[in-house]
């Protein structure tokens, strides 16, 4: 099963070996006594263990026997900066808008440069040790450059730009010099960190998306994103406020608005997507486009996705379906496995039908359509030879681990998280047993509570509690 074989043996950097590897390559296959050698930041060969031994010669020999190897998985939506500081402020009976305008809009301004940096360090190492390798940012608030910087740092993967508007809810109007400003905010960010082979960090055009960009920023996203081969991203409809808006500013719905635009396509993402009607699921489709559906964040929210959301047609109709873990006000984790988990179970429940979203299907929806929608298929979301070695040793010394029959029920349905062990990324080992080996963990999590305290003393906002705090 040796992707390359040779008579004599070829010397690698790496191989972890006697393991159990779920590939996910075309076939799907579960390589048992199975073993995978790494150069570099590429995988050169999978298969089994008695043949990679024969054909290969590592420097660093890992033995496999406690671990489940998967692909790196990949987030589609997360908050990098603006909330993972101030994680669980908002309480769970606070509505959309009022969880934007009122909480979020004042947490966001008080965020330092230092802050977001730090918040999105916090963020990347929360991913890393729950199993995600690569992820796509909701949108930098403010300062990309330290993002950037602090992300290089740990070691992350990761799709990332500055949030560009053109307008607020306010103020209905389509000011050209702020269209202009946003077109050359995303162009000059396209320029800076470009998407080419071997950038671990790649910006891409971000918009707010919902009812804050005129058509034109919308087109000019939409070109960027296609002259520059990367996707273009933007919230739209969580809530019923943005098909409403559409309907009444537009005359249409938005996805309807857009495509007539021509400004969506296969390198689009929507987050959320929840009031998406037929017409719209259909229009994504028919371009070949992208969702990134976050149930954690519907359910804190109350979006309704399980009551009107069409997520299995979607998946039905070929629209490629992801998941995101959002902001940390109204989804406070960002473990991809729990969100994985809900994704193949909300929506059997709440059509009382067990054949949605099979296990096999909700993992490939955090790995392989994750990848597609990074436009990153080639380089990520599976383990196969001449892929990128990102990849996650999930412990099965440990409870919800054993025992062990059918490891993509044993991923969805049992694990989570919190048996992550080991985490590689361009070939480094970036978790290893349990930490990360590129930031000082407990400096972090001091570092986060210190300065998650001052931006709430600086936003005015009150910290809540419905139960006395004595
Ligand atoms: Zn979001």
């Amino acid at each position: 099963m040796t992707a390359q074989s040779s008579g004599s043996s070829l010397p690698v950097d790496f191989m972890i070996v006697d393991t159990m590897i779920v590939t996910m390559d075309a076939q799907r296959r579960i390589i048992t006594d199975g073993a995978l050698a790494v150069t570099g930041n590429v995988i050169v060969a999978v298969g089994k263990s008695a043949d990679l031994g024969r054909d290969y010669r590592a420097r660093t020999v890992i033995d496999g026997r406690r671990f489940v190897i998967t692909p790196g998985l990949v987030n589609t939506h997360v908050h990098i900066t603006g909330e993972p500081l101030t994680k669980s402020l908002v309480l769970d009976d606070t509505g959309f808008e009022e969880n934007v305008f009122q909480w979020l809009v004042p947490i966001h301004m008080a965020y330092t440069e230092a802050d977001e940096r730090l918040s999105a360090q916090f963020a990347a190492l929360e991913m890393l040790r729950s199993g995600t390798t690569s992820f796509l940012e909701a949108g930098t608030i403010r300062f990309l450059d330290p993002v950037v910087d602090g992300l290089t740092e740990i070691g992350i993967r990761g799709r990332v730009g500055q949030w560009a508007w053109d307008f607020s809810p306010e103020d209905q109007s389509y000011p050209s010099a702020a269209t202009d400003a946003a077109v050359a905010l995303l162009s000059d960010e396209l320029g800076r960190y470009p998407a080419k082979e071997g950038q671990r960090i790649a910006a891409w055009p971000i918009l707010i998306g919902h009812m804050t960009c005129s058509g034109e920023l919308w087109q000019a996203a939409k070109e960027l994103a296609d002259q520059h081969a990367v996707g273009v991203a933007a919230h739209m409809s969580p809530v019923q406020a943005d098909p409403d808006w559409y309907l009444h500013k537009h005359g249409r719905r938005p996805v309807e608005y857009l495509a007539d635009l021509g400004a969506i396509g296969a390198n689009t993402i929507f987050t959320h997507g929840v009031h998406f009607n037929d017409d719209e699921v259909g229009l994504l489709a028919g371009v070949g486009g992208n969702i990134s559906h976050c149930a954690t964040s519907a359910l804190k929210g109350a979006y309704g996705a399980t009551a009107v959301g069409r997520f299995p047609e979607m998946q039905a109709r070929g629209i490629n379906v992801t998941i995101g873990t959002d902001g940390n006000n109204n989804s406070n984790y960002h473990d991809l496995m729990r969100a994985t988990y809900l994704l193949a179970g909300l929506f059997k429940d709440a059509r009382r039908d067990p054949t949605l979203f099979p296990a096999e299907q909700a993992l490939e929806c955090a790995t392989l359509n994750g990848a597609k929608a990074l436009q990153m298929a080639d380089q990520i979301g599976s383990i196969e030879v001449g892929k990128k070695a990102d990849f996650v040793a999930h412990d099965t010394y440990r409870p919800e681990w054993r025992p062990l029959f059918n490891v993509a029920n044993q991923l969805v349905w049992s694990a989570d998280g919190r048996g992550v062990h080991s985490v590689w990324v361009d070939g480094v080992r970036i978790i290893d047993d349990y930490r990360c080996t590129t930031i000082d963990e407990d400096r972090i999590y001091a570092e986060v509570q210190s300065a998650g305290e001052a931006i709430v003393a600086r936003s005015g906002l009150p910290i809540k509690s419905r139960w006395p705090v004595v």
